[in-house]
């Protein structure tokens, strides 16, 4: 059984302890560096309490603190609980209160900070720039990290609530460390790695398919706040980034910045990408600049990597999200529902037992709730959400098909499409859709390039030409939010 990951940075401050694990802006973190700050942070937290299976939680954004955190944490057998910044403070009092953690680590910087500090938790609080930093300094002596059962929890993860109410899944520290070890196999990352990670590490895609194995492999993170252009390119020029890690519609932007052309990417070996299907017109700009697209899909209950599209079928199998990671089980129940078992796959969610019960089939596998299809090849198209999937004049439509077929539309930008009651056909598609600017293309031009491309059952019956499209930080577009506009 693997050791825990509380002992991850003594293990690559013993072999690499010159390499460099973080950047943050101007600062530069060395193994050996992010070692000595974990055991002191563990002896900190052991000082204020923190006692095996104990929650630690974590409010801020991509920072060195939200690593030396979470292997501080787990170093004392205690849980990692990252929250996301960009919950409303009910939906963070929530998060708190569900998971009652001991010690809150929270960046004043994020709004929902003040409603923690005004007594919405019993929790003592930590703050960036603040008591957190100087339980690092303040504290002499270093924490061995404890011996761990590879079940026990190492981090409650929330997923994105796309489809309900968030849900900690409990990952455990062979949960994460099997996902680590598909993505180190299946990626084949290197030990020199340069990781810029912009995305949230408070999702399952950031923090196990580059944080995690990075870290495993000794490679560097360069951890940013939040995405920007101009800010990515430097970066990727100045610490010559190997790797990226994004949704679609960061790459896209990337490449509509006047900067793009012009912008050196010959170090950038892999563009990795999840939560949705990479468009075709994407790839086909950047294949001549050099980084090839890898293809996620998985979820946060899997800690997150199912399947994966390699760069030599990114092109040939485009829109399907590839073959099964090397240690992971997909198969297909007859609804078409993927269903995934693995070491890396958790066995239920914090003190949920009937979402839990819900989740797995009496042979113990994981219900996805998506749809798929799969080639004799074992490549896997990902029709659908099961929940999305509606039903028109008794044929099966899958929302995201008809978002595809739009979204190739040339003055297309962005779209979404939910099935709506309709008196005569049961469900008819509705479709929100954000042009390109300077275009005066109308909705009933849309729907006229949609005929002869899209079976007539298929064809949202009305369209909206909105300004944006609400998406939660993983890319993913709210349909909750967009169904509840419809109604009001
Ligand atoms: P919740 O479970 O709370 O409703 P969520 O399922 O969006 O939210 P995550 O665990 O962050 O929370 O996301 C996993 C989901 O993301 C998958 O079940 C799938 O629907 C979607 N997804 C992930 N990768 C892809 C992909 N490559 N293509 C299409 N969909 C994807
Ligand atoms: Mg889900």
């Amino acid at each position: 059984p693997p050791p825990g990951l509380g002992t991850w940075t003594a293990r690559r401050a013993r072999s690499s302890p010159e390499r460099v694990a973080l950047v943050h802006g101007p600062t530069r973190t060395t193994y050996a560096e992010l070692d000595d700050r974990v055991r002191r942070l563990a002896a900190g937290l052991r000082g204020l309490g923190v006692a095996p299976g104990d929650r630690v939680a974590y409010l801020g954004p991509n920072h060195p603190a939200f690593v030396e955190t979470m292997f501080a944490t787990t170093a004392l057998g205690a849980v990692f609980v990252p929250l996301n910044t960009r919950l409303a403070a009910d939906e963070v009092a929530f998060a708190v209160a569900d998971t009652a953690p001991r010690i809150l680590v929270v960046d004043p910087d994020v709004s929902t900070a003040a409603m923690l500090s005004s007594g919405v938790s019993m929790a003592a609080l930590l703050t960036l720039g603040g008591t957190f930093d100087a339980l690092i300094m303040d504290t002499t002596e270093r924490a061995e990290p404890v011996d761990t059962d590879p079940d026990a929890l190492a981090v409650l993860m929330f997923t994105s609530g796309t489809t309900g109410r968030p849900k900690a899944a409990c990952l455990t520290h062979a949960n994460l460390t099997w996902n680590a070890l598909n993505v180190v196999v299946d990626v084949d990352l290197a030990g020199d790695e340069v990781c810029l990670l912009s995305a949230p590490l408070f999702h399952a895609a950031a923090l196990g398919m580059t944080c995690l194995p990075v870290l495993l492999k000794g490679g560097t993170l360069v951890l940013e706040q939040a995405f920007d252009v101009d800010r990515t390119l430097d970066l990727v020029e100045r610490e010559r980034v190997t790797v990226m890690f994004g949704v679609p519609t960061m790459f896209a932007t990337i490449a509509r910045s006047p900067r793009f052309a012009d912008a050196d990417l010959s170090s950038v070996r892999y563009l990795l990408c999840g939560g949705a299907p990479v468009p075709p017109s994407l790839l086909e700009v950047y294949a001549p600049r050099g980084p090839a697209f890898l293809q996620g899909y998985g979820m946060t209950e899997a800690a997150p990597g199912v399947l994966l599209l390699d760069p030599a079928h990114a092109r040939s199998r485009a829109g399907t999200a590839g073959r099964p990671h090397f240690f992971t089980d997909v198969t297909l129940a007859s609804s078409g529902e993927i269903l995934v078992r693995g070491p890396h796959v958790v066995s239920g969610y914090w003190q949920r037992p009937e979402e839990t019960a819900a989740a797995f089939t009496g042979a113990g596998w994981f219900r996805s709730g998506d749809v798929a299809e799969v080639d004799d090849e074992g490549f896997h198209r990902i029709v659908d959400r099961a929940k999305d999937l509606y039903i028109s004049g008794g044929e099966n439509v899958s929302p995201a098909e008809v978002e595809g077929v739009l979204a190739a539309h040339p003055d297309v930008v962005d779209v979404a499409v939910v099935g709506v009651p309709d008196d005569r056909w049961g469900e008819v598609g509705h479709a929100w859709v954000v042009l390109a600017p300077d275009v005066d293309t109308t909705p009933e031009d849309l729907l006229a390039w949609l005929d002869g491309r899209l079976a007539r059952f298929k064809a949202p019956r009305t369209v909206d030409v909105v300004a944006t499209l609400p998406r939660n930080p993983t890319g993913k577009l709210d349909k909750p939010a967009l169904r509840r506009s419809l109604r009001q």
